[in-house]
């Protein structure tokens, strides 16, 4: 038994004692009990008034003087305060250092709570967004109010980051990255990134104006190289296969210098304009009708399962997207092959698959299959006259259309290259078709 208590016992038992003989000697031992029994409960409310005014004193100080039990519950209350003093102290300091922190941080850091309200920031959020003290608690979306944001805030899937430009200027391009924690809460990091974003223009516009500048020189030489052609029997012998060479490589470049163009379109132009459903039996003959052209009738080339499902989209990347993958098919196929292409619908949307038997890939290459100029063999891709752009648009292209692209290869036994758009872009074309002629 605990000390103190064990003395109020004691104290307890002498009180009774004594007032027994008192009782006893003045012949009321019942009354004096009763008096007794209230002097000790008064008493004890009197210490239970003095702890419930020290705990309430909005600076308790030391506990009051007491001795016995009442003593013993009034130091440990004090010394409990205390530690929690002490903890409450110890917490302040972590919290005003991981403030500091964050303060200091580059990036811009907002807590929401699970409404969407801000709950804290630091001063990189007052400057990229123009908080100020008195927003506390108000929704994020009142602040950053581009449609894009809102549709990618509420949408709750924040595994990719989302580039805007900043709502109090717009020269300045900010990221956002958003994680939950805790009970529904979010972190919103801001990053301000105009300067990357500008030198990525820099770098668009460069490539864009130099395959636009190439053009005309590359048309002027392609045409002399036509006329001497058409002038063989004038042109002496030694010549002649220096200039099939000649034509063979400005061909190339001419692909090239197309096919950059096309990929800084697909980079710059907005994706939003020319969008129509597709239909997507009619775009796969006209690829395979294409691509029997370009494998000179040595490939068979089969069409599967087109049914009257349509994309909506831009057709013209459509067409270029599918038809690389077809004309790949052929041209890292031997000739005699079958290549197959082959659309089909599932929960997740409409996939459209381009299988071939021909070389294969290692599938070290795979992940890195989409980057411009990559190419698992380059010898074999001057033979082929592929541009090293190919997968690169089909990329692009399928970015631009909220599509995906997945590889499947096995070196030696063929490869399906897969294009899976999400059932939001996926309509019946029939019944578009009727939409569109009212
Ligand atoms: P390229 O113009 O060289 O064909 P792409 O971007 O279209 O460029 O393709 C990149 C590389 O991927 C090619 O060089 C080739 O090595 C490989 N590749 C693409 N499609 C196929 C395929 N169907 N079979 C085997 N390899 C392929």
């Amino acid at each position: 038994m605990h000390r103190g208590f064990a003395a109020e016992i004691r104290r307890v038992l002498v009180f009774t004692a004594v007032c027994i003989l008192l009782g006893l000697l003045n012949g009321y031992l019942t009354w004096t009990l009763i008096a007794a029994g209230a002097i000790y409960m008064g008493w004890t409310l009197w210490q239970i008034y003095r702890l419930d005014r020290w705990i309430v004193a909005k600076d308790p100080g030391l506990p009051p003087d007491a001795s016995g039990f009442w003593g013993d519950i009034f130091d440990r209350i004090y010394h409990l305060q205390k530690r929690q003093g002490r903890e409450k102290l110890r917490l302040q300091s972590t919290l005003h250092r991981i403030q500091d922190i964050t303060a200091a941080l580059p990036d811009a850091v907002i807590v929401l709570d699970k409404r969407g309200n801000m709950s804290w920031w630091n001063e990189t959020a007052s400057e990229l967004l123009g908080f100020q003290s008195g927003d506390r608690q108000q929704a994020l979306i009142n602040f950053v109010r581009n449609p894009q944001f809102v549709r990618y805030f509420e949408a709750g899937s924040y595994k990719e980051p989302i580039t805007l430009p900043s709502p109090i200027n717009d020269a300045r391009r900010l990221q956002f990255q958003i994680t939950r924690f805790g009970q529904d809460e979010r972190l919103v990091l801001v990053r301000d990134i105009t300067r990357i974003h500008r030198l990525e223009q820099v770098r668009k516009d460069f490539v864009a104006n130099v395959s636009h500048e190439l053009r005309t020189p590359l048309t002027v030489l392609k045409g002399y190289l036509e006329t001497l052609a058409d002038h063989a029997e004038e042109v002496a012998p030694q010549w002649s296969k220096a200039l099939q060479q000649m034509q063979q490589q400005s061909d190339r470049m001419t692909l090239l210098v197309n096919d950059l163009i096309t990929l800084s379109r697909l980079e710059t132009e907005d994706p939003g304009s020319n969008q129509s459903p597709v239909p997507v039996a009619r775009l796969l003959k006209t690829v395979r009708d294409e691509a029997e052209v370009v494998g000179g009738g040595n490939y068979t080339i089969t069409v599967d399962n087109a049914g009257d499902e349509a994309i909506r989209g831009n057709e013209k990347e459509l067409h270029s997207a599918i038809s690389n993958l077809v004309i790949n098919a052929v041209k890292y196929s031997p000739p005699g092959s079958t290549v197959n292409i082959r659309s089909s619908t599932d929960s997740r949307g409409l996939h459209v698959s381009v299988s071939d038997n021909g070389i294969g890939i290692d599938p070290v290459h795979i992940p890195r299959l989409t980057e411009r100029f990559y190419r698992v063999d380059s010898g074999r891709a001057s033979q082929t006259g592929g541009t090293g752009l190919g997968l690169a648009i089909v990329k692009h292209v399928l970015l631009r259309h909220d599509g995906k692209l997945s590889i499947e290869s096995k070196p030696g036994k063929g490869s399906t290259f897969t294009c899976s758009f999400p059932r939001s872009r996926v309509s019946a074309a029939k019944t578009e078709g009727a939409k569109l002629a009212n």
